[in-house]
């Protein structure tokens, strides 16, 4: 008998097929549904054979509603587009929705925020825990240390990832600018080119690299006068943010609806 009845979405990717195996391995959980987009080679295929496994009866699907059926929560590492659509349509169900998605517009997290206040939502640009405490740490530093030390966040990750600055790299700018007391919109500074002139005092910096089979690197840097500060994770295997996804998808169901971080789920938050 399980406790938590799972969805996941974006079934055929990286992260669907590591959440599907971290499932199986995982008592009390139940894979309940598999969704991809309704062109994906993967649809009908068997989402245990898919990620490897024994078949486990679960088919992977396009069609959102009957998939729902039954289901306590969604995980969902799919794309921005079908992240926003799917929110919306949980918003109306009220079952709760784990998002690992990276890559949303300003609209995006506004659409997000607003299904967020029909159903309990936990979003998280990093589901891991070494990442959170990271971000806990780089808030306590960024609260300690004055403009003299200038902030940069490096990060690098596999040569198949779309998006820049990584989710990762912004929730750790959310936390720097959020210690020295401002909006990571007024104050950050993206790819660098050309005659940019000095850097401005107060900014946050950001720089990516990509390439080979990277799971995800982040230094943040606090770069001041004669010495220098750095803060480093790196993930080893993408499985670590699987099971950072599964705990706070047993800790959102049954929640009062609104927009919760990872912060929440580990009780980091202040
Ligand atoms: P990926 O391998 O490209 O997986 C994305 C999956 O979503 C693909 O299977 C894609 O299908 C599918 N998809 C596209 N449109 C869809 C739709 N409308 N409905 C359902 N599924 C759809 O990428 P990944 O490495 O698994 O990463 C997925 C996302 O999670 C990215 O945004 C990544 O940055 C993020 N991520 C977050 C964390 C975290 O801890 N928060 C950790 C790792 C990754 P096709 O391949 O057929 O297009």
């Amino acid at each position: 008998m399980s406790d938590l009845r799972i969805v996941i979405a974006g079934a055929g990717g990286r992260m669907g097929r590591a959440l599907i195996k971290a499932i199986a391995e995982t008592t009390g959980l139940e894979l309940v549904g598999a969704l991809e987009y309704s062109g994906s080679t993967h649809l009908g295929e068997d989402a245990g054979l898919m990620s490897g496994l024994r078949p486990n009866g679960v088919t992977v699907e396009s069609d959102v509603a009957p998939t729902l059926n039954g289901a306590d929560v969604v995980v969902d590492f799919s794309t921005p587009s079908a992240t926003v659509r799917l929110a919306e349509r949980l918003a109306e169900t009220g079952i709760a929705h784990v998002i690992g998605t990276t890559g949303f517009s300003n609209a995006d997290n506004a659409a997000i925020a607003a299904a967020a206040r029909r159903t309990p939502v936990m979003k998280s640009g990093n589901m891991s825990l070494g990442v959170n405490l990271l971000a806990a740490l780089t808030r306590r530093v960024a609260a300690t240390l004055d403009d003299s030390f200038d902030i940069e966040i490096v990060e690098m990750h596999h040569n198949k990832k779309v998006d820049a600055p990584s989710g990762t790299a912004l929730l750790l700018g959310e936390a720097a600018a959020n210690g020295r007391g401002r909006a990571l919109d007024e104050c950050s500074e993206r790819g660098r080119d050309g005659h940019t002139g000095a850097r401005k005092p107060g900014a946050i910096g950001f720089a990516s690299l990509r390439g080979g089979s990277v799971v995800g690197e982040h230094v943040v840097i606090f770069a001041g006068p004669s010495e220098r500060i750095e803060l480093t994770h790196k993930a080893e295997d993408r499985m670590i943010f699987a099971h950072g996804a599964l705990v706070a998808a047993r800790w959102v169901k049954g929640r009062e609806p609104g927009l919760y971080s990872m912060a929440d789920v580990l009780g980091l938050a202040d």
